[in-house]
């Protein structure tokens, strides 16, 4: 592509010719069609706001689809789809690769977030309760009039539309070096993450700076792990068949009650979606794993049984298992959407956990069941005690799970037991006594 002609020439053919200025979505569409290696900092294009040329000093984001210069894109209404509360607007954040410390899960030790804030605005997300959004006050304010990050998670998403070029840059400078110095834990394995702070494929304009982003560190010879809850994944089956053991995809499937879900997880595609998705790219030969959290206080052992055996069906290279944790302005939220929703029952149950014994008792015995279940049905589980529990009563058993590599063979890691080993001595007991149902 280059200077007036705004032509996309491969090995010396045109292959597409565009108007003056451009969408970013068709030159993100036609990276995917014919040129991967398109990097639209060095294809010469002209802001349509003040006509500088667009670099790497201007940088670029999208106003309404429109490509401009990122101060031209900063001086735009932030917009708000039509129907809808969200408001969208972009991110000038500069370096999309962080460190992340989600290796105590064994998920990951980097992660590359393509927007700050999550259009599906499930009410007990951890993201707005953490320092990168709660220092962002000011900058949510002036972009997108956010007035209260957590009360309005999910009312705003900045996207960081330039994350691929930026990323590009950051790997090369590492590759130059040889990545001396990549961050890898053993438990995290130097795997990058997308996202661990919003669903990377939320939106086709997420999709298509994920896509790009994936293909720039498969390229650079490094693992990705990908997490969401978009069936949208699947329009990049090709990519991650063609990376083979360089990515693992999953998918967030707590339960197959999809009104349930729909309750606390409101904008978000329902778990029966997911769990067809996630059996195409498996199907596909695409390493998949899944993410069975959190799980519901109204789920018995019945039910994640049922749930398991479903997800067995996938052959998932691990199933990861959390319990529901709402904790502070998010555990209101969570009450009230699901009473809102016509799910009074999981409304008072969740209720109940305000209190912190109750809670602890819940949440052993969910992970106790997936525990015993594993081993029943031979899965590959891997549990995940919160850190609330690594003290008091659970502790040595919280302390047990997390000394507990995980059986997933991804990024250079085999296996030493592919189902949980039995329950330590340290496990909690089932509850069987009056006193343990509150009877005395
Ligand atoms: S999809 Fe994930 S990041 Fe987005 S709101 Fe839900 S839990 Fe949070």
């Amino acid at each position: 592509m280059g200077g007036s002609q705004l032509n996309l020439v491969v090995d010396g053919a045109i292959v597409e010719s565009f108007d003056v200025h451009p969408k970013l979505s068709e030159l993100r569409r036609a990276q995917r069609e014919y040129a991967p290696d398109l990097d639209l900092y060095e294809a010469e294009l002209q802001c349509p706001g003040c006509g500088a040329v667009i670099s790497e000093e201007t940088r670029f984001a999208a106003y309404k689809d429109q490509l401009l210069c990122k101060s031209c894109a900063d001086m735009q209404v932030a917009e708000s789809p039509a129907g809808s509360d969200l408001t969208v607007t972009n991110d000038p954040t500069k370096s999309p690769l962080g460190m992340s410390d989600l290796y105590h899960k064994r998920l990951v030790d980097w992660n590359v977030n393509i927007a700050t804030g999550c259009s599906h605005g499930c009410s007990f997300c951890y993201v707005p309760g953490t320092p990168q959004i709660r220092t962002q006050k000011r900058r949510l304010k002036d972009a997108a009039d956010v007035d209260d990050s957590a009360a309005e998670w999910g009312d705003y998403v900045l996207y960081r539309d330039d994350a691929p070029e930026r990323l590009r840059r950051q790997l090369q400078k590492k590759a130059s070096g040889g990545f001396q110095g990549w961050n890898r834990t053993d438990e995290g394995r130097g795997i990058v993450g997308l996202s661990f702070h919003t669903d990377c494929y939320q939106s086709p304009r997420g999709a298509d700076i994920t896509r790009a982003c994936v293909r720039d560190l498969v390229e650079h010879d490094r693992h990705v792990r990908i997490l969401t809850r978009s069936p949208n994944v699947l329009r990049d089956t090709d990519l991650f068949v063609d990376a083979g053991d360089h990515v693992t995809v999953g998918m967030s499937i707590p339960s197959l009650d999809d009104a349930a879900l729909r309750s606390i997880e409101t904008k978000a595609p329902p778990p029966s979606a997911r769990l067809n998705a996630l059996r195409e790219l498996s199907d596909a030969g695409v390493q998949v794993y899944v993410s069975m959290g959190p799980t519901l206080p109204t789920q018995d052992k019945d039910d994640l049984r049922e749930l398991l055996e479903e997800l067995a069906t996938l052959d998932p290279g691990v199933i990861f298992h959390e319990p529901l944790n709402p904790r502070g302005p998010n555990f209101e939220r969570t009450v009230q959407s699901a009473r809102e929703h016509g799910q009074d029952t999981l409304a008072n149950t969740i209720a109940d956990l305000e209190d912190v014994r109750t809670w602890r008792e819940y949440a052993v015995e969910q992970l106790r069941w997936v525990h015993e279940l594993g081993r029943e049905l031979e899965l590959p589980i891997y549990c995940w005690p919160t850190g609330e529990l690594t003290s008091g009563a659970y502790a040595s058993y919280a302390g047990w799970w997390r000394e507990q590599e995980s059986p997933e063979q991804f990024a250079g890691r085999e296996p030493e037991w592919e189902i949980p080993p039995p329950l330590p001595s340290s496990a909690p007991k089932p509850r069987t006594s009056l006193a343990d149902f509150g009877i005395e």
